[in-house]
């Protein structure tokens, strides 16, 4: 069984308290259990969830140094990845858990309160929606999401919700590269520039995960995030659509 306190301190630099790694602990049982019942991880192995979900969540303690006090959001937290892990790692930062689908983030709502997080909120909402509202909108210094869309349309998800000067952290997978050379209509659009990108091994996992910084330079134009589904239907940058034959 993998030691997450002592993988997180050699390889992410972050000293978890026994009593973070017991929550952690508990986070993973009630996963589990919630699971048999709610649709929430495709992963089941106890093992699994601790390098697949916390150790890649933690991981983002890699590339962000965290300041007492920042707001964080995650875009479609799910069962909380990356978000809840790291408002359990960093109880000095505030975090909303932004979620489209309400049976997740009354599972997140549960963790919140068995392990009484202070810092946490959930949402009930849209991005599209979130990034619209003046409670949210460029009101966060960190923007994290995994798992959620290809670039170009995260970044209309994303970017909004972050302050000028803030970051948006994308987890990826394989494709990160391609993923970040097809978002060049997008960053410029909504003020983003993106870093270089960190490569971060998981142990015993093959297929490579990467971290995808985003800096917000400039004020994204009120016209985005467009409405709910359209940056699906129509990312930024990609080509528009053939019309359909006629019948
Ligand atoms: N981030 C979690 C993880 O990595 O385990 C969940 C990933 S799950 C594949 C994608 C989640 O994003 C779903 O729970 C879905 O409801 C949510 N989602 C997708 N589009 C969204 C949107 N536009 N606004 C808010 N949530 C969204």
């Amino acid at each position: 069984m993998i030691d997450l306190q002592a993988y997180v301190q050699q390889h992410f630099n972050l000293t978890l308290s026994d009593a973070q790694a017991a929550a952690f602990d508990v986070y993973l049982h009630e996963l589990l259990d919630w699971n048999t019942r709610v649709n929430l991880t495709a992963i089941t192995d106890p093992q699994q969830v601790i390098v697949r979900h916390f150790l890649d969540s933690l991981s983002v303690a890699s590339v962000i140094t965290f300041e007492a006090g920042d707001k964080l959001v995650d875009v479609g937290t799910g069962a909380g990845f990356p978000g809840l892990a790291l408002a359990i790692a960093f109880p000095q930062i505030n975090v909303t858990l932004l979620e489209a689908t309400a049976k997740k983030l009354i599972f997140c709502q549960h963790i919140v309160d068995l392990l009484k997080l202070r810092n946490v909120r959930t949402v009930h909402a849209r991005a599209e929606e979130a990034g619209q509202m003046p409670q949210h909108r460029a009101q966060y210094d960190v923007v994290t999401a995994r798992a959620v869309a290809r670039l170009p349309i995260l970044l209309e998800y994303t970017l909004p919700l972050a302050k000028v000067n803030g970051l948006v952290v994308a987890l990826k997978g394989a494709t990160a590269q391609t993923e970040v050379d097809d978002s060049a209509a997008a960053l410029a659009a909504l003020g983003g520039q993106v870093q270089p990108i960190v490569h971060v091994p998981l142990p015993g996992v093959d297929d490579p995960h990467y971290l995808v910084t985003t800096i917000k330079v400039k004020s994204t134009p009120g016209r985005y995030p467009r409405s709910a589904g359209k940056p699906v239907k129509e990312p930024i940058g990609a080509p528009p659509a053939p019309p359909k034959p006629k019948a």
